[in-house]
């Protein structure tokens, strides 16, 4: 008996071991014969210039006009470049498009929170376009901007709908500045635009939407580098979040190389819950997490890492759970957001009773920590937090268990 239930507990510890902690990213993106020129670095922009043929000492100045056109004005085609020659014009229109990704749906909660399905196009005509959502959510002091930085999610958090996504490939500087750029186009909120007052609708953004920007890093810097470039759509360094379900290594290079604010997806106070809720713990668990937040460049009282958790019934919202959250967090500046679960289709949790959220964060609040609950906005069309999946990338029951099993057997 003994001995069944040692080989039992084996295999189980086993089979824990073997739950896929990352999918292997299958895809890398083809671009078009016609490339944008949306997501390129202004040194980038001079170079494919010079590619067709633009003298060199004009590359510079055309580079700075055609940044001004795409990021301050949202020019949609050449043809609106009217300070550009219309000769040069024309010859851009012939290698080059300032495209961004295309709108396939868009839905309008409740609540006036917005979700579009964006279709990104590829240049391989064997592989088939991929679609990506981002979300905004206008408040009264200012409008969010979530924006996905992968297609799907090579992670597996348990309480995640992202997660379940199957296909995966990392999102272009392009398709991610592009996102910012729908958003404006769809809102009507480029600099010409009417406004009593001039203010802008899309002021914040948040690296919230679909995949682990720390995965994607490269592309993630770069396209951040853009939104925030002041001579473009100068959203300020201090209105970007950026979201990581702890990626150790690149936390530290964020605030080097990107300098944006960062939030850490927590959700768990002891490595045992966080190893099933955020697996890549196992990977980087909390000690060195919660070590890499301690040494964030430039994180201040002004300028707090925040904490997002989200509310498990039973799972890891009791009391012991808050007085061990505040102790992990001393001697690190940080705020606590409180995140309800929104539940999916098939999700396996429930969100925590409504009074315990409640506690929780009133236990929070007194220990000296900012804890608001984030109300869940853009329920009623799947547009809340990890409730991201585009419909086509849908994995049916089946093909999970089939990829688990292949990752068992590995
Ligand atoms: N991959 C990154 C960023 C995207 S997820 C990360 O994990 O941080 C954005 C936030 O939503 C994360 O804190 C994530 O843990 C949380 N989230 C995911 N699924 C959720 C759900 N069903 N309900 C509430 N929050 C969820
Ligand atoms: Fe990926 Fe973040 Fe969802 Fe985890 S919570 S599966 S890291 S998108």
């Amino acid at each position: 008996m003994l001995r069944a239930v040692t080989r039992l507990n084996r295999i189980a510890m086993t089979l824990a071991a073997a739950v896929p902690l990352e999918k292997t990213p299958l895809e890398t993106f083809v671009p078009p014969a016609k490339p944008s020129l949306v997501g390129l670095s202004r040194g980038e922009i001079a170079h494919q210039l010079g590619a067709i043929g633009v003298a060199p000492g004009q590359r510079k100045m055309r580079a700075q006009q055609l940044w001004h056109w795409m990021y301050v004005r949202g020019a949609r085609e050449f043809s609106e470049m009217t300070n550009v020659s219309k000769e040069m014009r024309a010859q851009l229109a012939e290698h080059f498009t300032v495209d961004r990704p295309e709108v396939v749906a868009e839905q309008i909660s409740a609540d006036g929170t917005r979700k579009w399905l964006l279709r990104l196009p590829s240049g391989n005509d064997a592989q088939k376009a991929h679609e990506v959502e981002c979300v905004y959510i206008p408040e009264t002091d200012r409008g969010t901007l979530c924006v996905s930085s992968q297609v799907g999610c090579t992670l597996n958090c348990s309480f995640c709908h992202t997660g379940t996504q199957r296909l995966v490939r990392n999102l272009t500087p392009g398709e991610i500045v592009g996102q910012v750029m729908v958003a404006r186009d769809r809102l009507n909120d480029w600099v010409d635009r009417e406004t009593p007052n001039g203010n802008r609708l899309v002021t914040n953004i948040v690296m919230m939407g679909m995949g682990e920007p720390l995965y994607n890093f490269d592309a993630v810097r770069d396209a951040l580098l853009i939104v925030t470039d002041n001579e473009g759509i100068g959203i300020s360094r201090r209105r970007v979040t950026l979201s990581t379900s702890g990626v150790v290594p690149n936390i530290k290079r964020t605030g080097d190389e990107i300098g944006v604010m960062l939030a850490i997806s927590l959700h768990a106070v002891r490595d045992e819950l966080r190893n099933e809720l955020v697996p890549l713990n196992r990977k980087y668990p909390l000690k060195e997490l919660l070590q890499a937040c301690r040494d964030y460049p430039g994180a201040s009282n002004a300028r707090r890492i925040t904490f997002e958790y989200v509310m498990l019934k039973g799972v890891n919202d009791s009391l012991d759970d808050a007085r061990r959250l505040v102790q992990l967090l001393k001697g690190i500046p940080a705020k606590i957001n409180l995140i309800p679960f929104n539940p999916w289709p098939g999700s396996k949790y429930e969100c925590s009773d409504w009074d315990q959220i409640e506690k929780f964060s009133e236990y929070v609040f007194n220990a000296g920590y900012s804890s608001p609950v984030r109300t869940p906005r853009g329920r009623d069309i799947l547009a809340a937090c990890g409730q991201l999946k585009s419909e086509t990338e849908k994995l049916s029951v089946r093909e999970r268990d089939a990829l688990r099993a292949m990752a068992m057997t590995d």
